[in-house]
This record gives C-alpha cells, structure tokens and sequence, in this order.
C-alpha cells in the first residue's frame, strides 16, 4: 500500500486483534490505537472518565458512543497518527462507526480487516488470556512471560482482566453480536 495506512481491525473478543494488531503496526510503522488499552489506562489514571467508565467495563457492557467519539477523535488528531494507524477496538456500535467517518472525511480509512475465529476457540483464549497492566502485550496461561508474570517487553506486571471472568465474556460476545455484527 503506498501512502498512510489507516487500517481498522473488527473481530469478536478473543479473535486475536490486539495480537495481531501489533504484527501489523510493527510491519507498517503505526501506532497501535486499542480504545480498550486507552480507557483501562484513564482506569489506573483514575481520571473521571476512567472511574466512570471502570464500572461499565466490569459489567462487561459498553461505554457511551458520545464518549468514545471524544476519546478516538482525540487520539487521531495527535501527531503520530499523521502518517497512519491500526484501530483496534473502535468502531463498535453503528453510531461509532457513522462517527468514524466523520473523523476520517479528509483522510479515509485504507482498509478494514474482520477476523472470524470459531466461538469454541475464542473461549478458550479468553478465559486462559493474561495482560500486560502497563502495556496491554497479550499472554497467556499456556505462552507465559519467560520470568514469572512479568511483562518481556516492559516489564510490567502481568495479569487477567477484571472482565475476563465467564459471566463478563458472554455478555461481551453477545453484546458483540448484537452491536458489532451489523458492522
Ligand atoms: P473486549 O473486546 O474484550 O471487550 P477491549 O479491551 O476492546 O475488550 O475493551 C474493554 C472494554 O472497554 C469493553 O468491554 C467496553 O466496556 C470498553 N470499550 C472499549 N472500546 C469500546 C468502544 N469502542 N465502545 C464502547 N466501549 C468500549
Ligand atoms: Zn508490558
């Protein structure tokens, strides 16, 4: 592809975009824009939105398209996101995605990707699935950190999500369903 990369990545949880998103980033030079990583950050930030919005994410529901709107247009208006970017996480709704190509009118999208992984397989890696808390890098149970639960690439502290608990994910892959699908 020549010129910027806008790419956007669509997938159910568990799908392998956060994984996969950042093979791409580091093959095309982008920076990685997960709105999941940008909230849990505002969350350890404990900045208003982030408090406001930890108690949505453990419901495992979704945070307002008003909000998020504010939060991605934000972040691709920064200078990094000039000469291209992976969206991972966003759209998520219609409206997010009417949002979008709002935000994009003077730069368009390059390309959109929609992984389709089986719902047996997503399960099993959500449930055994271990985050990086400063990072996000993505582990789990069975590809570990190689010292302990400690993040190789920052070193930072390695652990399950508040929302990966059984109850959390199914609500999350129907919503995704329900809310993601028609996209
Ligand atoms: P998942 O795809 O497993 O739900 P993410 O890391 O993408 O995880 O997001 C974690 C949580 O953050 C979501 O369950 C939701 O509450 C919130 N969130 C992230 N992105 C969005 C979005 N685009 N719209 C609404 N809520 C979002
Ligand atoms: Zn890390």
């Amino acid at each position: 592809m020549s010129g910027p990369v806008r790419l956007v990545m669509l997938g159910r949880q568990g799908a392998g975009k956060g994984t996969q998103g950042a093979r791409l980033c580091e093959h095309y030079g982008i920076p990685h824009i997960s709105t999941g990583d940008m909230l849990r950050a505002a969350v350890r930030e404990g900045t208003e939105m982030g408090l406001r919005a930890k108690e949505v994410m453990d419901r495992g529901e979704l945070v307002s398209d008003e909000i998020m709107g504010g939060i991605v247009s934000e972040r691709l208006a920064q200078d990094d996101a000039a000469g291209g970017y992976l969206l991972d996480g966003y759209p998520r709704t219609v409206g997010q995605a009417e949002q979008l190509e709002k935000i994009t009118v003077d730069a368009p999208l390059s390309i959109v990707v929609d992984l389709v992984v089986p719902t047996d397989v997503v399960l099993q890696r959500l449930v055994s699935r271990r985050v990086c808390k400063s990072c996000g890098a993505i582990y789990s149970v069975d590809t570990p950190p190689s010292e302990g639960w400690t993040c190789d690439r920052c070193g930072g502290e390695v652990v399950q999500r508040d929302d990966d608990t059984p109850e959390a994910i199914q609500k999350r892959l129907d919503l995704y369903e329900r809310e993601t699908g028609p996209l």
